[in-house]
């Protein structure tokens, strides 16, 4: 079943293991002791190498996961009576179990719409416009995710006009960054560039997809926000004692420019992959890819047989069909691994089966999504 369990896979980027970096500024911080729940060095240099990458004064708090880092930042922004708009697709929506409501003791998330993953001005305004009355969720954030579910990017004119229309409509604007690293490496820009000042007022900026074991960083660039936020983290468990076994991996993949050379990696090599499947009969493309994910459907007989040789993918994120992640350590002969043996099942399915057997069609969401003018 799972001849291919010790090799590389394409399934997730949070199949990789730890960075050397990350692992060595570990290594690092186990040496003697250190004051514990966050008031240690370390943590206070890798908060200091975030203000330095962001080019500002942002306060930073480091969490677990990214659906923590999600809800806590949205419950700072939002009252129980309140809303946030986002993409239908948005992992706040479809990925974190209701977290952002939870912990914010029942914000309602309002779904928004937009081509290739991407929440447009135009839908944060139909659904801002729709109702204003006392008996609707006031709306009070805007969310949107860099780089997107289906492994798209907001460009920075797109975040500009984003930034405005929330400022014009009196929004917070609130990034999901589990992959902004991927983001930043695809656009070429500074990171300041597409957060505070494109008018991102919190960025939870991923780190365990870049190369760290466990940790995301809360970033607050409108400091006004981050007021107690320090309690939220301790309440909902967040807050680790032993704070430097989370805080000082970022330092070694912070410096010397690692956390964007895990990103090219991976990006580059999710360009390789779609290249190579390129032309193939029977595949087809869902999403542009620029950063790490491509997003494809297959003819079902086609998905059983890579499954059967152990390969591993999701069929359900974003908006459906296959979807394959590379990472920081991706290699090149897993991704020429991958398209060997789709072409493979492809060749072997194709004469397996009857005549005409065509591409499993996308269905319901994909349709729309897939179909969208891009
Ligand atoms: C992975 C991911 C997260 C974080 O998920 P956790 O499993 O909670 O760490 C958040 N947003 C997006 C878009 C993701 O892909």
């Amino acid at each position: 079943m799972d001849a291919r369990i010790d090799t590389q896979q394409l399934a997730s980027d949070n199949y990789a293991g730890i960075c050397p970096e990350a692992f060595d500024s570990l290594l690092l911080a186990n040496e003697g002791h250190a004051v514990a729940y966050g008031q240690d060095a370390w943590s206070q240099q890798a908060k200091q190498a975030l203000r330095d990458i962001f080019e500002t004064d942002c306060e930073v708090h480091f969490v677990f996961n990214g659906t923590a880092a999600n809800s806590l930042a949205l419950s700072a922004i939002c009252q129980s009576y309140h809303s946030v708009i986002c993409h239908e697709l948005a992992h706040i929506e479809t990925d974190e179990c209701g977290g952002p409501e939870f912990f914010s003791n029942g914000s309602k998330l309002l779904l928004g719409e937009g081509a290739d993953g991407k929440l447009t001005p135009a839908s944060v305004e139909a659904i801002f416009g729709r109702r204003s009355d006392i008996h609707y969720p006031k709306p009070q954030a805007v969310s949107i995710t860099q780089a997107t579910e289906v492994g798209t990017v907001y460009t920075p004119d797109e975040l500009a006009a984003l930034g405005a229309c929330a400022r014009r409509l009196d929004l917070h604007l609130h990034m999901d960054g589990a992959r902004f690293a991927n983001a930043v490496a695809a656009l070429g820009v500074r990171p300041r560039e597409i957060s505070w000042q494109a008018g991102i007022d919190v960025l939870c900026f991923g780190g365990t997809k870049n190369g760290l074991a466990i940790g995301e960083a809360v970033v607050f660039f409108n400091r006004e926000l981050a007021r107690d936020f320090a309690y939220r983290c301790k309440q909902a468990g967040q807050l680790a004692s032993k704070m430097r076994f989370v805080s000082a991996p970022w330092l070694g993949l912070l410096a010397n420019g690692t956390w964007l050379r895990n990103a090219r990696h991976a990006n580059a090599l999710a360009r390789q992959l779609v290249e190579g499947l390129e032309d193939l009969p029977g595949v087809q493309q869902l999403f542009p890819v620029e950063a790490n994910s491509v997003f494809i459907t297959l003819p079902e007989s086609v998905i059983a047989a890579l499954r059967q040789q152990g390969w591993r993918f999701y069929t359900f994120i974003g908006a459906g069909g296959v979807r394959l992640m590379t990472s920081w350590s991706t290699s090149e002969s897993a991704v020429h691994a991958f398209i060997s043996a789709l072409r493979r099942a492809l060749a072997e399915t194709a004469q397996g089966q009857p005549p005409g057997e065509r591409t499993q069609p996308p269905r319901g969401l994909l349709v729309r999504l897939a179909r969208s003018a891009r």
